[in-house]
């Protein structure tokens, strides 16, 4: 996702409800000026903003990861729909990160980074009104999930890293699989053999694929696929290159993967039924924390309700600050509901939210993991935070309010805006008569 403009609050917001004719009221005209009064400044003073922590070391190679989607549909009937969507995957190490200009960076050096050290991938989902010979829709998109983790210009490493979380290889311990839903006979009782990618259901004997497993089929219909599909399956992806990125370490050089920064477009959280990647994910991160290989991973938020609340917050904060909110802070006062209920982000998230106030410019909300899930994380849970943070100033773009460069240049890499153009792919479709 792209950066948004500069948002910031006005200091003082325009009445808007001023000129009402109900302010006649004596009544309304009370209850208003409550309303306006009131609650814009949640008990701010109250909050346990502390310190950036200090002492930590400059990690030396810094990766970005970003998606995009877009739909394209033609404008006459029946009204083909097709949704576009592409990831990316750049390297940038401190040496590159210091001959980037962070005020007007420079379009060529710009481009011989993104030339020596971008991966990206790109596919097409059929969503509505395309046909494909012998297919439904349905079974069509299952195999094109399928088919696009395995990705030739990615050696298939996508695919490689789903079975290394789905089936906890990095553990030894020869995980099952969970049973999930068969896309034919929708029982909850499929499953594959250990490291397979593909196999049958023992019920109905349909065929399954391993990317089955995090139920892309549950949103379909026979003939039509919702935009979120796509939009599904480009946030997997991303946690895909993500974990490539880290397996890849782990597996060949691990002394080299507590030295790197992976920064991730978005928050640390995969939701609904794909959440079942999340426990593994967690699993891992512990997992290598307790070996002595803390793995630094950020998320940023840049949009959604805690962007927002930290505008609301974050004003009145000292430079250099962070705080970190609770399980009951967040349903109170950012979610705005009963705190009864499951802990916040306990099946779905991989990292805590922490709201960091670097300087007046530059306030941003990441996610930071904390391995095994923890309902009140405080700064010790943050795996590898003090190294974070002191590599945080290295990454900062002054572009955009809160712009940290990896994202922003593997934004650059998977915008299908610029790349191809939606007009190129426009016309592509319509001459393809698809
Ligand atoms: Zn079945």
């Amino acid at each position: 996702m792209p950066y948004k403009p500069g948002e910031r609050l006005p200091g003082e917001r325009a009445s808007r409800l001023g000129h009402l004719e109900v302010l006649k009221s004596e009544l309304v005209n009370k209850l208003v000026k409550n309303f306006e009064e009131g609650n814009a400044n949640v008990a701010i003073a109250n909050l346990k903003w502390e310190p950036i922590p200090s002492g930590g070391e400059l990690l030396p190679i810094v990766f970005g990861i970003d998606g995009s989607m877009q739909v394209i549909d033609s404008e006459t009937p029946p009204y083909k729909s097709l949704a576009f969507v592409k990831t990316a995957l750049l390297r940038i190490d401190q040496f590159a990160l210091s001959r980037i200009d962070k005020d007007s960076p420079h379009p060529l050096a710009l481009r011989d980074i993104l030339a020596d050290s971008a991966l990206y991938h790109a596919t097409v989902f059929p969503l509505r009104h395309v046909s494909i010979p012998g297919q439904t829709t349905y079974h069509a998109i299952r195999g094109i999930i399928f088919e696009s983790l395995r990705d030739k210009s990615l050696d298939g490493e996508p695919m490689e890293t789903l079975k290394w979380l789905a089936y906890e290889k990095w553990s030894g311990n020869h995980k099952q699989l969970p049973l999930f839903e068969c896309p034919h006979c929708e029982e909850t009782v499929a499953t594959l053999p250990y490291d397979a990618e593909t196999g049958k259901c023992h019920k109905c004997n349909g065929d399954l694929f391993l990317t089955d497993m995090l139920g892309f089929h549950q949103e379909m219909t026979t003939d039509s696929a919702p935009n979120t599909i796509a939009t599904n399956y480009m946030s997997i992806h991303e946690v895909l290159l993500l974990f490539t990125g880290i397996r890849y370490y782990w597996e060949k050089r691990k002394e080299i993967l507590s030295k790197c920064l992976f920064v991730k477009d978005g928050p640390l959280a995969i939701r609904a039924q794909y959440s079942k990647l999340v426990a593994p994910i967690r699993r891992f991160l512990s997992f290598a924390r307790d070996q002595g290989y803390p793995i630094h991973i950020i998320g940023q938020e840049k949009s959604g309700r805690f962007f927002d609340h930290l505008e609301l917050i974050g004003k009145n904060v000292p430079e250099g600050h962070i705080f970190i909110p609770g399980d009951e802070y967040i349903k109170e006062e950012i979610q705005h509901r009963p705190t009864s209920g499951a802990p916040y982000g306990k099946d779905t998230n991989y990292g805590a939210k922490v709201f960091v106030k670097i300087n007046n410019y530059h306030k941003m909300v990441l996610n930071i993991p904390t391995g095994e899930f923890v309902e009140n994380p405080t700064l010790s849970n943050l795996i590898g935070a003090s190294n974070i943070f002191a590599t945080l100033p290295s990454i900062l773009s002054n572009r955009y309010e809160g712009a940290l460069l990896p994202v922003e240049l593997a934004n650059g890499i998977a915008s299908l805006s610029t790349y191809p153009s939606a007009q190129i792919l426009k016309i592509f479709t319509d001459a393809r008569g698809i």
